[in-house]
């Protein structure tokens, strides 16, 4: 019924079999499996073949972005003998150490080769909108995406929209003095609007799981007085636009 599209699947893979059936219980049967770094594109691949996989993505997060060697001529490989492979999840991120410089350049190869191979990219962005977006729009980057774990402003969500992404509302709104993110999840427009719960992660003791969308979805349905059904239809059809068939 939901689909987490933003889930660590691989990085809870020792207890996979009890986290899908707590998830689909809970009316989560989809999942979207983004990858961090070159260690785990594998396992993310393996993902592929677990039931209610929907799309994986194998990329360089910007905490990983240093000392990784030749890792795009491995992504390039994998894009080529997996044609459905995502890019992600990749970005920038101005609250670690790494420089910017050293970000940007990891980031804008990525997206060409997403551009080259026409797949959708799942962005991880801390305060850098203004930098994506330029990004972007100078690359000419036309296929779209998520812009995961969302937590910018109104403003910010529609120029991203306005370039093909769709906007991750997730575990944010699980904290009710998440101001920002409640604003979001009534105000944005629906048919761009995706939900996640970035799982082990945002939760203390990476205690989140997937079926916590199902939490996620209630919160959303509520604020915007819209039934789960109505929401659960409407995600579908946003997902079904970035999916590769
Ligand atoms: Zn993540």
């Amino acid at each position: 019924m939901f689909t987490d599209t933003h889930c660590h699947l691989a990085d809870l893979a020792f207890r996979l079999p009890e986290i899908l059936t707590q998830a689909h219980d809970a009316g989560v049967s989809g999942f979207v499996v983004p990858a961090t770094q070159p260690n785990d594109w594998q396992a993310v691949l393996s993902m592929n073949s677990v039931t209610g996989v929907r799309a994986v993505a194998v990329g360089l997060h910007p905490w990983f972005a240093e000392n990784q060697g030749d890792f795009l001529a491995d992504l390039a490989t994998i894009l080529v003998e997996n044609p459905r492979v995502w890019v992600g999840e990749i970005g920038l991120d101005a609250l670690i150490q790494i420089p910017k410089e050293i970000q940007l350049s990891i980031f804008e190869r990525q997206i060409l080769l997403a551009k080259q191979f026409n797949r959708p990219i799942i962005i991880h962005n801390v305060r850098s909108t203004a930098l994506i977006v330029n990004t972007i729009k100078q690359l000419k980057f036309e296929c779209g995406g998520i812009v995961h774990a969302f937590s910018g402003s109104i403003e910010e969500a529609n120029i991203l929209i306005k370039l093909g992404f769709k906007i991750g509302l997730g575990s944010l709104l699980l904290n009710p003095n998440a101001k920002k993110a409640h604003r979001a999840a009534i105000e944005l427009p629906l048919e761009h609007v995706l939900l996640e719960t970035d799982s082990p992660y945002m939760q203390p003791n990476h205690t989140n799981t997937p079926a916590n969308v199902a939490k996620i979805a209630q919160i959303v349905a509520k604020s915007r007085q819209i039934s789960l059904m109505d929401l659960a239809m409407q995600l579908e059809q946003n997902l079904l636009e970035l999916l590769i068939d």
